[in-house]
């Protein structure tokens, strides 16, 4: 299958995983408490991901890889908490904070712009090599339903319906396939695409997911972020084996 076919078709499963976590949002009943092993689950393995894989390719490709691995990390601090007055994963349950319009529409532009680099780097993976794209697709399919889950309870807290809610949480999955779009066309950026893309993944890892996990009391979430780079290695040993 050519990369990009392949590329899009991972792309949709984050797409469906993100529609998914806002449909946990507006259907009050269903159990949620599961959510967080994917927060740290998804943090470690995407950790590992980003230091073992993405950054050592990305240095063989290109020598200033780094610049743009820092460039990339501190784009999303911009789009997500810079312009955001208010921002962070997990339920929205700061009602005061919500009151202000601007709050709901910033976070929204912030989760929209790093989920478009949840797509370039999936598609920047498969670009080049099949083991690369898996493992950048399960780093993106880890943290997709607490993102499709954040964006729809921000959009709930902020008076929105829970139509609005779940399109909202579908947007950030169109925003991810626009990603693996715009690589298909220009696949030739890739060398400066995927470290790019490697400090968004960075910064989602370590400042978006990582003081979730930490928020919570006790080591059993804490534990689970190693249990995401042991997921990391098993699945990295088990490509290499194919
Ligand atoms: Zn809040
Ligand atoms: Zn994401």
């Amino acid at each position: 299958m050519h990369p990009n076919s392949t590329s899009l078709l991972f792309g949709l499963l984050a797409a469906l995983a993100n529609t998914f976590g806002g449909l946990i949002i507006i259907q009050t009943h269903w159990q949620r408490e599961y959510l967080k092993y994917f927060l740290a689950l998804g943090s470690g393995f995407m950790l590992a991901a980003a230091f073992l894989e993405m950054i050592p390719t990305s240095f063989t490709l290109f020598q200033a890889s780094p610049a743009f691995v820092l460039g990339g990390y501190l784009m999303v601090h911009l789009f997500e908490h810079g312009l955001s007055p208010h921002f962070h994963f997990g339920e929205e349950v700061h009602t005061k904070e919500m009151l202000d319009p601007r709050v709901g529409i910033s976070a929204l532009i912030g989760l929209t712009s790093h989920s478009f680099f949840d797509g370039v780097a999936i598609a920047s993976g498969f670009i080049l090599s099949y083991e690369l794209g898996i493992i950048v697709f399960i780093a993106v399919i880890l943290h997709k339903l607490p993102e499709g889950f954040t964006v729809a309870s921000i959009m709930m807290a902020s008076g929105r319906g829970k139509l609005f809610s779940l399109l909202a949480a579908g947007g950030l999955g169109a925003a991810t396939l626009a990603g693996i779009l715009a690589m298909g066309i220009a696949s030739g950026f890739v060398n400066y695409a995927l470290p790019l893309s490697t400090g968004v993944t960075i910064y989602v890892a370590a400042s978006d997911l990582m003081p979730e996990v930490n928020e919570e009391p006790g080591v059993k979430l804490s534990l689970s972020v190693f249990a995401g780079v042991i997921l990391f290695v098993l699945t990295r040993a088990g490509l290499h084996r194919l």
